[in-house]
């Protein structure tokens, strides 16, 4: 199975958060993360590391409105200008926002401390000198993952970081930037009908923003109870779509705690919609933030659990790109990421 990744990623590396509760804590989305899943790759006898291909910038604009991504490529210099404007020589070397925008507000502020605010939904996404071109790469292994799709291969998988289902048309949020499934989703719409499925324990608001209306795209996320748990106000079941999207659209909300068993039925009937939908091409958004020890998720999935998880997504036998979203035990990642993948490499 070829793997797509630059290792170019860990010149994004924000050092802190803010946590619930408003802990300072090292930033749980951190290059280590992929030091642990390249390392159990390298381990096995069928990954095939391989570096992305370069886009054009119109594959990552077809799903994300142009002053979004204008803003993700000049704010820093903005920052910086900002910064010496005031006379301030700080070395803080990553855009944040104190301010977000109340309710129904559309007004976009001049400020770039108030832009951060208006493009992000959260304090996950500090921008530094580097972010915007290690978001692009990130977008390209996914795109590279979708041509490779293309060429005949039934599986492959884009190690993308930062990772991408949460960020929307035009806003950040959860580490995310681009949306990295959503554009490769894009990609090969041209050609059939696509289906994302979304395992991340988060749901993945910013991949149903992006398709809401769509209805050549479906999209189905399972994850935990937004009423209990991040992204708190998207990822309901009861949200299904709008306009030509209606319909297209299916969230599965499981209780914290949910353990292999139960997570399973929800899957069967999600691929039961996969299957009806009779995609050409089919994606997975894979956080393996399902494992029972992440420190960001409550269920309760097995090792084993996310090898059958990978079993029976691959017995649909879809051409299927494989796109990586969270997990963030770095001891446990690398493992259970090759566990869930060797379903699709052992497929003949
Ligand atoms: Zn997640």
């Amino acid at each position: 199975m070829q793997v797509i990744y630059s290792d170019t990623h860990r010149k994004h590396h924000p050092s802190i958060q803010i946590f619930g509760g408003g802990e300072k804590v090292p930033s749980f989305e951190s290059p280590e993360r992929l030091d642990s899943i390249v390392t159990a790759l390298k381990q096995t006898d069928w990954a095939e590391l391989r570096s992305p291909e370069e886009f054009e910038l119109e594959h990552i604009l077809a799903v994300h409105a142009p002053d979004y991504v204008e803003y993700l490529q000049n704010a820093f210099n903005a920052w910086k200008t900002y910064k010496e404007n005031l006379g301030e020589t700080s070395q803080n070397s990553f855009v944040m926002s104190d301010t977000f925008p109340p309710r129904r507000s559309n007004r976009k502020p001049t400020s770039i401390v108030a832009q951060a605010g208006y493009y992000s939904f959260d304090l996950c996404c500090p921008i530094g000198a580097d972010t915007y071109e290690i978001a692009v790469t990130s977008a390209n292994c996914a795109l590279t993952g979708a041509k490779i799709l293309q060429t005949g291969e039934k599986s492959t998988f884009a190690l993308c970081r930062p990772p991408g289902h949460h960020a929307g048309r035009d806003f950040a949020g959860g580490y995310c930037y681009l949306n990295n499934v959503a554009i490769a989703a894009k990609y090969l719409s041209n050609q059939g009908k696509v289906a994302i499925l979304d395992i991340d324990y988060h749901a993945g608001n910013g991949t149903q923003d992006i398709f809401y209306s769509s209805s050549d795209v479906l999209t189905i996320s399972i994850h935990a109870d937004p009423a209990l748990d991040y992204p708190y106000f998207v990822g309901y079941a009861d949200e299904t779509g709008e306009d030509a999207g209606q319909g297209y659209h299916h969230n599965f909300s499981l209780s914290l705690g949910t353990g292999d068993d139960e997570y399973f039925q929800s899957l069967e009937k999600a691929l039961e919609l996969v299957k009806k939908f009779m995609p050409k091409y089919f994606l997975i958004s894979f956080g393996a933030d399902i494992f029972q020890s992440d420190p960001l998720g409550s269920f309760s999935i097995s090792s084993e659990g996310l090898l059958e998880i990978g079993t029976r997504i691959s017995s649909l036998n879809l051409p299927t790109l494989i796109v990586m979203e969270g997990g963030y035990n770095v001891d446990t990642l690398g493992l259970n990421t090759c566990a869930m993948l060797s379903a699709f490499a052992r497929r003949v």
